[in-house]
């Protein structure tokens, strides 16, 4: 499987361009800004592009995604309790920041959905709490999970935006990600990579 990070933007969000090595297949996960430069990845990395998978509808991951959607023709995915934060720009202009062009999704996700790129398949978990309509992207095969704001190595997604739960996100993690073997890759929204037995043992917010 191919994965790479690109972080992107004022806020430094990690963009995943996560890849399929046979059939050069493609998902690009939180395309948070720079539009141009994570373009260029894809051509330089030979992937055709399948969808646009968004973890959550804050600003500093969706920025780029309709320019993305538009350049690479492919479906763009949300959970539907994220829409009304995706319709006000993310929240950008309570940071003091641009409102960034609004993307018009073509795939709602909920739980139990697969989505599937070349030989790779992302199961879509509801993991709220962070916002209301966030989602993780656990590749199974390859235990791997894309968790986006709601677990970084050593810290949790904040909880003090407009429609955030501690309670949730709370649960979300101790239910949803705490339950995945301790071998999974995590891939969060900003930071770097860890794994869940490295935040089982190590993450103080546990
Ligand atoms: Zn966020
Ligand atoms: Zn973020």
């Amino acid at each position: 499987m191919i994965v790479e990070t690109l972080t992107v933007g004022p806020v430094q969000a990690n963009c995943y361009l996560v890849g399929c090595p046979e059939t050069r297949a493609a998902v690009i996960i939180d395309p948070g800004d720079e539009a141009a430069r994570i373009l260029a990845r894809v051509r330089e990395n030979n992937l055709r592009v399948s969808h646009i998978l968004l973890t959550h509808a804050h600003f500093d991951h969706i920025t780029a995604a309709q320019a993305v959607a538009e350049s690479t023709g492919a479906p763009l995915a949300i959970h539907p309790d994220d829409l009304p934060l995706l319709n006000v720009g993310g929240g950008a202009t309570a940071f003091g920041l641009p409102q960034p062009p609004i993307p018009v999704p073509q795939i709602w996700l909920s739980v139990g959905n697969v989505i599937e790129t070349g030989t790779l398949a992302f199961s879509v978990l509801h993991t709220p709490g962070h916002s209301p309509g966030h989602v993780c992207f656990y590749e199974r095969a390859h235990n791997t999970i894309f968790v986006g704001d709601v677990l970084f190595a050593g810290s949790i997604g904040r909880t003090d935006l407009p429609g955030g739960s501690y309670e949730t996100l709370m649960d979300s993690i101790a239910h949803q990600l705490m339950v995945l073997p301790d071998d999974t890759v995590v891939y969060p929204g900003h930071g770097p990579a860890t794994t869940i037995g490295a935040e089982r043992v190590g993450n103080p917010f546990l």
